[in-house]
């Protein structure tokens, strides 16, 4: 059955590539991708299989229920862009001003797209349920995963893969990753309130431009000194702003940066310690503050099992030249939510082609991938699947064991 796959996907790589480049041409930004949702919804219409629309939000979602009954595996395919001006010179760039899908996820959607039509046709032979979720608004927190969870879209679903297109890496290469393999990305604020004053009379004044030197100092202690060195973790202050004129002192002072952790637990301890610092740093200055501290999505945490299931599929997938663990990624995903709901994984189908020597990094504003690629992620998701509900078929038929009774 996955030599008919493979045979089937590679029939259908042209229709995989103008699907992709059409949807490059028409990208929309996060929790605005209605004609993108629209035709998503319109393929499955028109292959006959069933599809809901906007599941919490733009998220579509349909169905390939096997002649035989058995498990429920999910593929998921995000589709929404960025707000970033295409500056490629290729036939298909994009033709919105200002958006751009300079992420792949027009790639994920064609490769999901044409995968789903292939397993459509080969339902006779599949013991079991396939969703494919096709979710809005990755690229922009609260993101489309959590509000199609809440919609249903996990409904009955026992395992979940997802993979992401990645430009810097060579064509034929999947990583994976068990435990953390992109981290949680969280944002926070910190306003120090002090008083201002002339700059030719500091006494007079609580200078806060120099307290909040010292807290971006201060703040250094937390990976260095207070974080397990064995557990990532980044503390970035990004904007600093306290504008003024020369013989001004600051009245107010404000500090806006990004926390990057893999563990839960580090998360909630950096939460609270950039507050505890920040309230002593003020506290010596006679100033006040007012911090804000922001969740992004949690860490994606690759389930043991699915992975070591996914390195053996991959294995097996022919295009497939190299398996490898990856370096865990400091950037976020919201895949991190399906995974707190349901087992399964999310590895990396590298898309560079062999004659690209310096790829452009994801959201650059000339960056593209190798198509082909496509064609390897569709193999290995549908050999996933297939797998997947092989491995686990026909359940209802399977005499009860002793821990069942
Ligand atoms: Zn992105
Ligand atoms: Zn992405």
């Amino acid at each position: 059955m996955l030599k008919q796959l493979y045979e089937l996907l590679n029939t259908h790589y042209d229709e995989m590539v103008s699907i992709r480049r059409y949807l490059h041409q028409h990208p929309e930004l996060s929790f605005q991708e209605y004609k993108t949702a629209k035709y998503i919804a319109e393929y499955y219409k028109k292959l006959g299989m069933p599809v809901k629309e906007k599941v919490g939000g733009n998220g579509i979602v349909a169905k390939i229920i096997g002649a035989k009954q058995g498990k429920t595996v999910a593929l998921r395919a995000d589709f929404d862009a960025l707000p970033i001006q295409d500056e490629k010179d290729v036939p298909y760039k994009s033709t919105v001003p200002g958006v751009m899908h300079a992420c792949g996820h027009d790639g994920h959607t064609a490769t999901l797209l044409v995968l789903a039509k292939v397993l459509h046709q080969l339902k006779e032979e599949l013991a079991g349920t396939i969703v494919l979720i096709h979710q809005h608004a990755e690229e922009y927190a609260p993101g489309g995963a959590i509000s199609m969870i809440k919609d249903g879209c996990l409904e009955g679903v026992d395992a979940i893969f997802g993979t992401h297109l990645w430009a810097t890496e060579p064509t034929g290469k999947i990583q994976y990753r068990i435990g953390p393999i992109m981290a949680a990305a969280d944002r926070f604020e910190i306003t120090i309130q002090g008083s201002g004053g002339h700059g030719a009379q500091p006494h007079k004044t609580k200078d806060a431009i120099v307290v909040a030197s010292q807290l971006v100092l201060n703040l250094q202690q937390i990976v260095s000194r207070r974080v397990n060195p064995l557990h990532p973790a980044v503390v970035s202050i990004g904007s600093f702003v306290a504008e003024n004129a020369f013989n001004v002192i600051a009245d107010t002072a404000k500090l806006i940066g990004t926390v990057r952790t893999f563990d839960e637990t580090v998360r909630d301890e950096i939460e609270a310690e950039i507050e505890r610092i920040t309230k002593g740093t003020c506290l010596a200055a006679n100033c006040s503050y007012k911090y804000t501290y922001t969740r992004g999505y949690p860490p994606v945490v690759n389930h043991e099992a699915e992975t070591k299931f996914l390195i053996e599929i991959a294995k097996q997938v022919p295009d497939v030249t190299s398996i490898e663990e990856a370096e865990p990624h400091m950037g976020g995903e919201d895949f991190a939510y399906y995974l707190q709901h349901v087992k399964g994984t999310f590895f990396f189908t590298g898309a560079k082609a062999e004659h690209v020597k310096n790829p452009f990094p994801h959201h650059h504003p000339k960056f593209d991938f190798d198509e082909k690629a496509m064609l390897i992620a569709a193999k290995t998701l549908g050999s996933a699947a297939i797998t997947y509900l092989a491995n686990h078929g026909d359940v209802c038929q399977t005499p009860l064991r002793r821990s069942d009774v």
